[in-house]
């Protein structure tokens, strides 16, 4: 995969301060409040920040933890994979294997097949039909 670098500057030209503030910054959006934290329609999810295709609709279920939530990445080359010890917790961290961006994490508890859940932030995703 062609990775794609930026510098701060132009990333934080390209994002909204939301946006900049999770993908770059490692930030989190607030529970409940993302736009597509109850989103249903059919189709894919790519990086808000370079176009990675990352979820399809049909992974997509409600974990009632306020985060959009889905079973499975389209492809695991797509994100990648590091473990996260800030804030007292040992989780992993999924970022977007193109641009570097930070997704969320992903958790063991999901639905069956895979077992998991990738909780990821709203502002780090776009909706595309
Ligand atoms: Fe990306």
């Amino acid at each position: 995969m062609d990775k794609i670098t930026k510098t701060e500057e132009e990333w934080k030209k390209q994002l909204s301060p939301e946006q900049y503030h999770i993908l770059r910054e490692k930030g989190t959006e607030r529970p409940f409040t993302g736009k597509y934290y109850l989103h249903k329609e059919k189709g894919v999810y790519v990086c808000a920040a370079c176009g990675n295709e990352l979820f399809k609709s049909d992974t997509k279920f409600d974990a009632g933890c306020g985060w959009p939530s889905f079973s499975d990445v389209i492809d695991k080359s797509k994100v990648v994979f590091t473990r996260d010890t800030s804030h007292g917790m040992i989780r992993t961290e999924i970022t977007c294997a193109k641009c570097g961006g930070h997704l969320g994490h992903v958790f063991d508890d999901g639905p069956e097949p895979t077992g998991l859940r990738y909780c990821i932030n709203s502002a780090s995703i776009e909706f595309e039909k």
